[in-house]
């Protein structure tokens, strides 16, 4: 490591004074993706400005139909809040199944979607639900937020402060996690609101992204037998070590069969 200043900060006004004043700073959540790219030289801040100071940010609290939760709310607090649990039974389940439990006690919510790692489990649920990022200057619809790999619709200095998750009426999260790290090799996340599907995948391309023609289909008839014809195309998917294109591309279809089925069921 290398020499940083390190900036407590209590609310929300302070910590965008802070970033405003330096000439290179980075908010830090619970670090587990900035200090090992710190560690590795990757990143280089001189300012750190960190967000876990701020009581308002991890709260989780139910508005009417929407669930909101703060950016700094950990996957374990998500997993074990009993407003997500009733809300959105598949948000805690995706929460539950991240990392593993050092990861799920310092991984936050804002942290992963800021990030917005391919492998990520968050994205294919804020994107499946249609939930909204709130930031300190905006309101961001999931569609508009995630932009490539690693990249968001995020400004210089922005702060995500919660996401807020519409009700649905049924919805389902299935990954095939990486056997040594938990990401997803490929992780599925189905949503049903009256007659419209919505279907978005993470772990198998470069950002993750919303499966239109399965969407459709579903939309029309939510039956296995509606998707048998069709398959994504392994060209735009990622081939790496852990599995190729071809499997990732197989491996999208089965859990979609599998969240209907699961949906279909209950
Ligand atoms: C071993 C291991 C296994 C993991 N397995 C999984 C897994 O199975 N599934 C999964 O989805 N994830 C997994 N993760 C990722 C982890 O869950 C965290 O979500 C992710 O590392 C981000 O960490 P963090 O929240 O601590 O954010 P940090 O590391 O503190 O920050 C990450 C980036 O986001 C920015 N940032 C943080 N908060 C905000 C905010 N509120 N507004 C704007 N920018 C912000 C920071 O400036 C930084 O650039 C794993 C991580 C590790 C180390």
């Amino acid at each position: 490591m290398y020499q940083f200043k390190l900036h407590n900060v209590n609310d929300v006004a302070s910590a965008i004074d802070v970033f405003e004043r330096s000439d290179d700073a980075v908010y830090i959540a619970g670090g587990h993706t900035l200090i090992p790219a710190m560690k590795q030289r990757l990143s280089a801040p001189e300012d750190l400005i960190d967000l876990s100071g701020i009581p308002e940010l991890d709260l989780i609290q139910v508005d009417g139909e929407v669930l909101q939760i703060g950016a700094m709310a950990t996957h374990a607090m998500v997993a074990a809040s009993s407003h997500v649990q009733s809300h959105s039974p598949a948000v805690a389940d995706l929460a539950g199944g991240i990392g593993d439990r050092q990861v799920r006690y310092k991984g936050t919510l804002g942290g992963s979607l800021a990030n917005n790692d391919p492998a990520a489990d968050y994205p294919a649920a804020v994107l499946a639900l249609g939930a909204s990022v709130v930031t300190d200057r905006r309101t961001l619809a999931a569609d508009d937020f995630f932009i490539a790999m690693f990249e968001t619709a995020l400004e210089e200095g922005e702060i995500i402060q919660a996401v807020r998750f519409p009700q649905v009426d049924q919805a389902v999260y299935l990954k095939f996690p990486n056997p040594a790290s938990r990401y997803a090799m490929v992780g599925v996340m189905l949503a049903r609101r009256d007659q419209e599907v919505r279907v978005a995948i993470t772990g198998a391309a470069a950002s993750v992204f919303r499966a239109s023609t399965f969407e459709a289909a579903l939309s029309e008839n939510f039956a296995v037998s509606s998707i048998e014809d069709l398959t994504l195309a392994p060209d735009t998917l990622n081939a790496d070590m852990h599995a190729s294109a071809e499997y990732r591309a197989h491996l999208c279809k089965v859990l979609i069969e599998r969240a209907i089925r699961a949906m279909s069921a209950g």
